[in-house]
């Protein structure tokens, strides 16, 4: 690691310890050369195995680009996205798991996505969950509909 003040290629790690989320680990270090310190975030890196078997490190602007074709003509914004983005990281991280597949991502996009909106939920879901026919949009639009009637409480449910 290089220090970041005088640019020396090496540093003496003084202290380590677990962030409060256990999901990262930081370091104090010190600079052997100008004697100044510095603090350094360890993170365990995430990765993503590609349909074509090619493992490459997760991004989260590759979610929000994968999310961003669902959401054209909503009012999503790019700082929705990059929230959104966020969050799934964050639900990856928590997952305790560091490498997924494609599908497993788009899994995780699912609950975020459908917070932010449920148009872009059912296109994203169209894809991710391979809907084939109308009852299959029947039945995910049905299942967005009875959360909105227990969210709303049953005061406002309507009798036919
Ligand atoms: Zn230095």
């Amino acid at each position: 690691m290089h220090c970041p003040f005088c640019r020396h290629p090496d540093s003496r790690v003084i202290d380590s310890r677990t962030a409060d989320d256990g999901l990262s680990i930081r370091r104090r270090r010190q600079c052997p050369e100008c004697g100044r310190r510095f603090t350094t975030t360890e993170t365990a890196s995430l990765t993503v195995i590609k349909r074509s078997g090619v493992v490459e490190p997760f991004s989260r602007e590759k979610v929000m680009s994968g999310v961003r074709k669902a959401c054209q003509g909503r009012p999503v914004t790019e700082a929705d996205l990059a929230m959104l983005a966020q969050q799934v990281e964050e639900s990856l991280r928590q997952s305790g798991i560091a490498q997924f597949d494609t599908n497993d991502i788009g899994v995780a996009i699912l609950p975020h996505l459908r917070t932010l909106d449920e148009v872009a939920y059912l296109r994203f879901a169209s894809v991710y969950q391979a809907f084939e026919s109308l009852a299959d949009f029947e039945a995910a639009i049905g299942d967005l509909r009875k959360t909105q009637v227990a969210a709303s409480g049953p005061s406002s449910e309507v009798k036919e």
